[in-house]
This record gives C-alpha cells, structure tokens and sequence, in this order.
C-alpha cells in the first residue's frame, strides 16, 4: 500500500499515520517530496484492509500494491486454468463453442437446435430454464420442466449443458441437471449465490456484469473460487454505456485485461453484446483475435418466433457458416477448432 499525504501535511501528522500502519504489523518507509510525501508500507497487505486510511488526517490518496483477488489472480497459478466441459477443455488450445437458444422453449426446438449445433461442430448446448427478463411479464422459463428438456437432449446429442441458475434456492436443483452452470449477468453481485456456487465443484460460467469493471468481475470469481470452486469460466457479454448502436457494448479490450489479470478461462458472448444477429459473427472474430478462449452464442431454429432474444439469435444455416468462418480467425490467433 502506498499512502500519499496532503499537501502541507505536519510532522504530527505524519507521524500518527506511521503510528498507525505500524501499529498493524506494518513497516513504513517515508519519501519526503517537495510537494508531497509518500508513505510505502512494507507487509502483509492484507492487515490494511477495512482499515479507514483516508480517514487518517493528512491523508490524501491510498494505492493498493497488490490485487483485491488472489486466488484469480495470475500470480496465483502456475498455469493456466483448462476446464473440462463434455470432451474439451475451456482455456485449452481448442476454442470451444456453447450454442443454443436463449431459452428452453420446448423439447422438439432444443432437439433439433441440439443437432444442428452439434453438426455444426459445437462443444456443448446452452438453453435457459429459469430466465432473468428484465420485465416480469416476459416469458421467464420452462423451469424444472425445461432442466428435464436439456437432460433428455444432452442423452440424445451427448452434448454437455450449460443453463443459469438464479437463487440460491435452486442451486442443488440445476446442479442436479446441469454440466456447467451459468450466473448471469443480472447476478454477478448476488453474493449469496455465488457462495453457494462455490460450494460444489461444478464448472461455473461467471458473466460480466451490466455495470461490472474488471475488478468486480474477478472479485465475483474470487468469492465462487474462496468457498473451494476452482472451476470459474469468465464471460465478456458486453456493458451498459451511453451508446445506443448496440444492445451492450462489447468491451472487447476486457478480453486480453482479462487474461494478463487472471489464470482463469475467458469466453465471449456475442449474442447478448451486440443483440443483433448480423453482429454475432464478427463480434466472434473480434474477440478470438483478443484471446478469447471460447464463445457462447444463441441459435434457434426460428428466431422470428423465439420466446426471447430472437432479434440477436443465429438460424442453423447461419450458426454452421459462423462455425465454418471461425477456424481461420483460430488459426491465426494460435488456437485450433474442433481440432
Ligand atoms: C442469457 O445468456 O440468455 C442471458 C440472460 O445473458 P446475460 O445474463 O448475459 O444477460
Ligand atoms: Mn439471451
């Protein structure tokens, strides 16, 4: 931590925040400016949390040396995290494609999207059976009837699911169903649920939040991964800002902060970002350039009757062209698909 003082700071003063941080196991050492000084304190950084530094008379500003994650953070893992999801890893060389409906919207639908995807060389199904909408008469999800919808399609296809789960409540219900269980990005900062999450063991795909920065996002990661989960995949979907182009704006340079930040896998989803279909595929491009690991994108069979998302969801014929154009930006990025 690095305390910086107020300009025409005192002795006295100075001394009592040296008092201070020492008095916590700290040692301080003083750089004496012309203008200002700055104070380093050399220690266990972790004694200075929660203490009210700012508070300390003379003190003007507080830098944090080290990161707020720990077990997220690079420093924190030799390598880097690979995730198993079905036959692939997330983080590992492949990029690897989750692909389904926004929604379950029914068994036939989520069957044929299933083999479609799957035809079309994705690695697991997506379809959400508890939806988060944002307004409460939207369709909101099959719920338990659309868990049994994945199970059957995931014996029929062998493709691993991956659904959200919003409560607490829920959680041993849809781990109960689900390969890999998506928190979502109205849910981010649901404490409770993240540390219930972190319980089990079960890969979870953690999204950005609408208004998270980077650090809240593996803060997020950090509380899964502090309850014993090792297995967190983050997902870039996009932010609210001020323009209006877009459904979300794609924080496409998130991707690549991410990755010299965390150990962790990083996917994009393009659906949600752009919320238009004729963006999904270059979004994809974009982000496998940044580093992404992988990629999460909505596909139904008829996106014009999609109980939600339709707008940003791909036909099969478009969802194969994607997959068909990805292997060039995989290669070029270093990576393979479906090698
Ligand atoms: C979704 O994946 O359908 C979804 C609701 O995404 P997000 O939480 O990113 O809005
Ligand atoms: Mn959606």
């Amino acid at each position: 931590m690095i305390i910086v003082t107020k300009h025409g700071v005192t002795q006295d003063e100075l001394d009592h925040i040296r008092e201070r941080v020492e008095s916590l196991g700290l040692r301080t050492h003083v750089s004496q400016g012309e203008h200002r000084t700055v104070i380093g304190c050399v220690g266990d950084e972790t004694r200075l949390e929660g203490v009210s530094l700012l508070s300390i008379p003379g003190v003007d500003t507080v830098h944090p040396v080290m990161r707020p994650y720990k077990l997220a953070s690079l420093d924190f893992a030799a390598e880097p995290t690979r995730i198993p999801l079905g036959g692939v890893q997330v983080g590992g060389e492949e990029i690897v494609v989750i692909a389904g409906p926004c929604s379950v919207e029914g068994r036939d639908m989520l069957e044929a999207t299933a083999k479609a995807a799957k035809a079309a060389g994705a690695h697991a199904l997506r379809g959400g059976a508890f939806k988060p909408r944002t307004s409460p008469y939207s369709f909101r999800g099959l719920g338990e009837e659309g868990l049994e919808i994945l199970k059957d399609v995931r014996a029929v296809t062998g493709l691993p699911i991956v659904t959200e789960v919003m409560d607490t409540r829920q959680v041993d219900l849809v781990a109960s169903y689900a390969d890999m269980l998506q928190i979502g990005a109205r849910n981010m900062q649901n404490y409770n649920l993240l540390t219930e999450v972190g319980r089990l063991r079960r890969p979870v795909l953690l999204k950005r939040g609408m208004s998270a920065t980077v650090e809240d996002l593996l803060l997020a990661a950090e509380y899964v991964m502090s309850q014993g989960n090792p297995n967190v995949i983050l997902c870039e979907r996009g932010i609210r800002t001020f323009g209006t182009a877009t459904r979300n704006t794609f924080d496409l340079a998130a991707i690549p902060v991410l990755k010299r930040e965390t150990h962790l896998p990083v996917i994009a989803d393009p659906s949600h970002a752009g919320g238009r279909r004729d963006l999904v595929a270059p979004l994809s491009y974009a982000a496998i350039a940044a580093g992404a690991d992988g990629l999460i994108v909505e596909v139904h069979p008829e996106p014009e009757t999609a109980t939600s998302d339709g707008d940003q969801s791909l036909d099969f014929e478009e969802f194969e062209a994607l997959m068909a154009s990805l292997g060039t930006f995989a290669a070029a990025a270093g990576r393979t698909l479906n090698g």
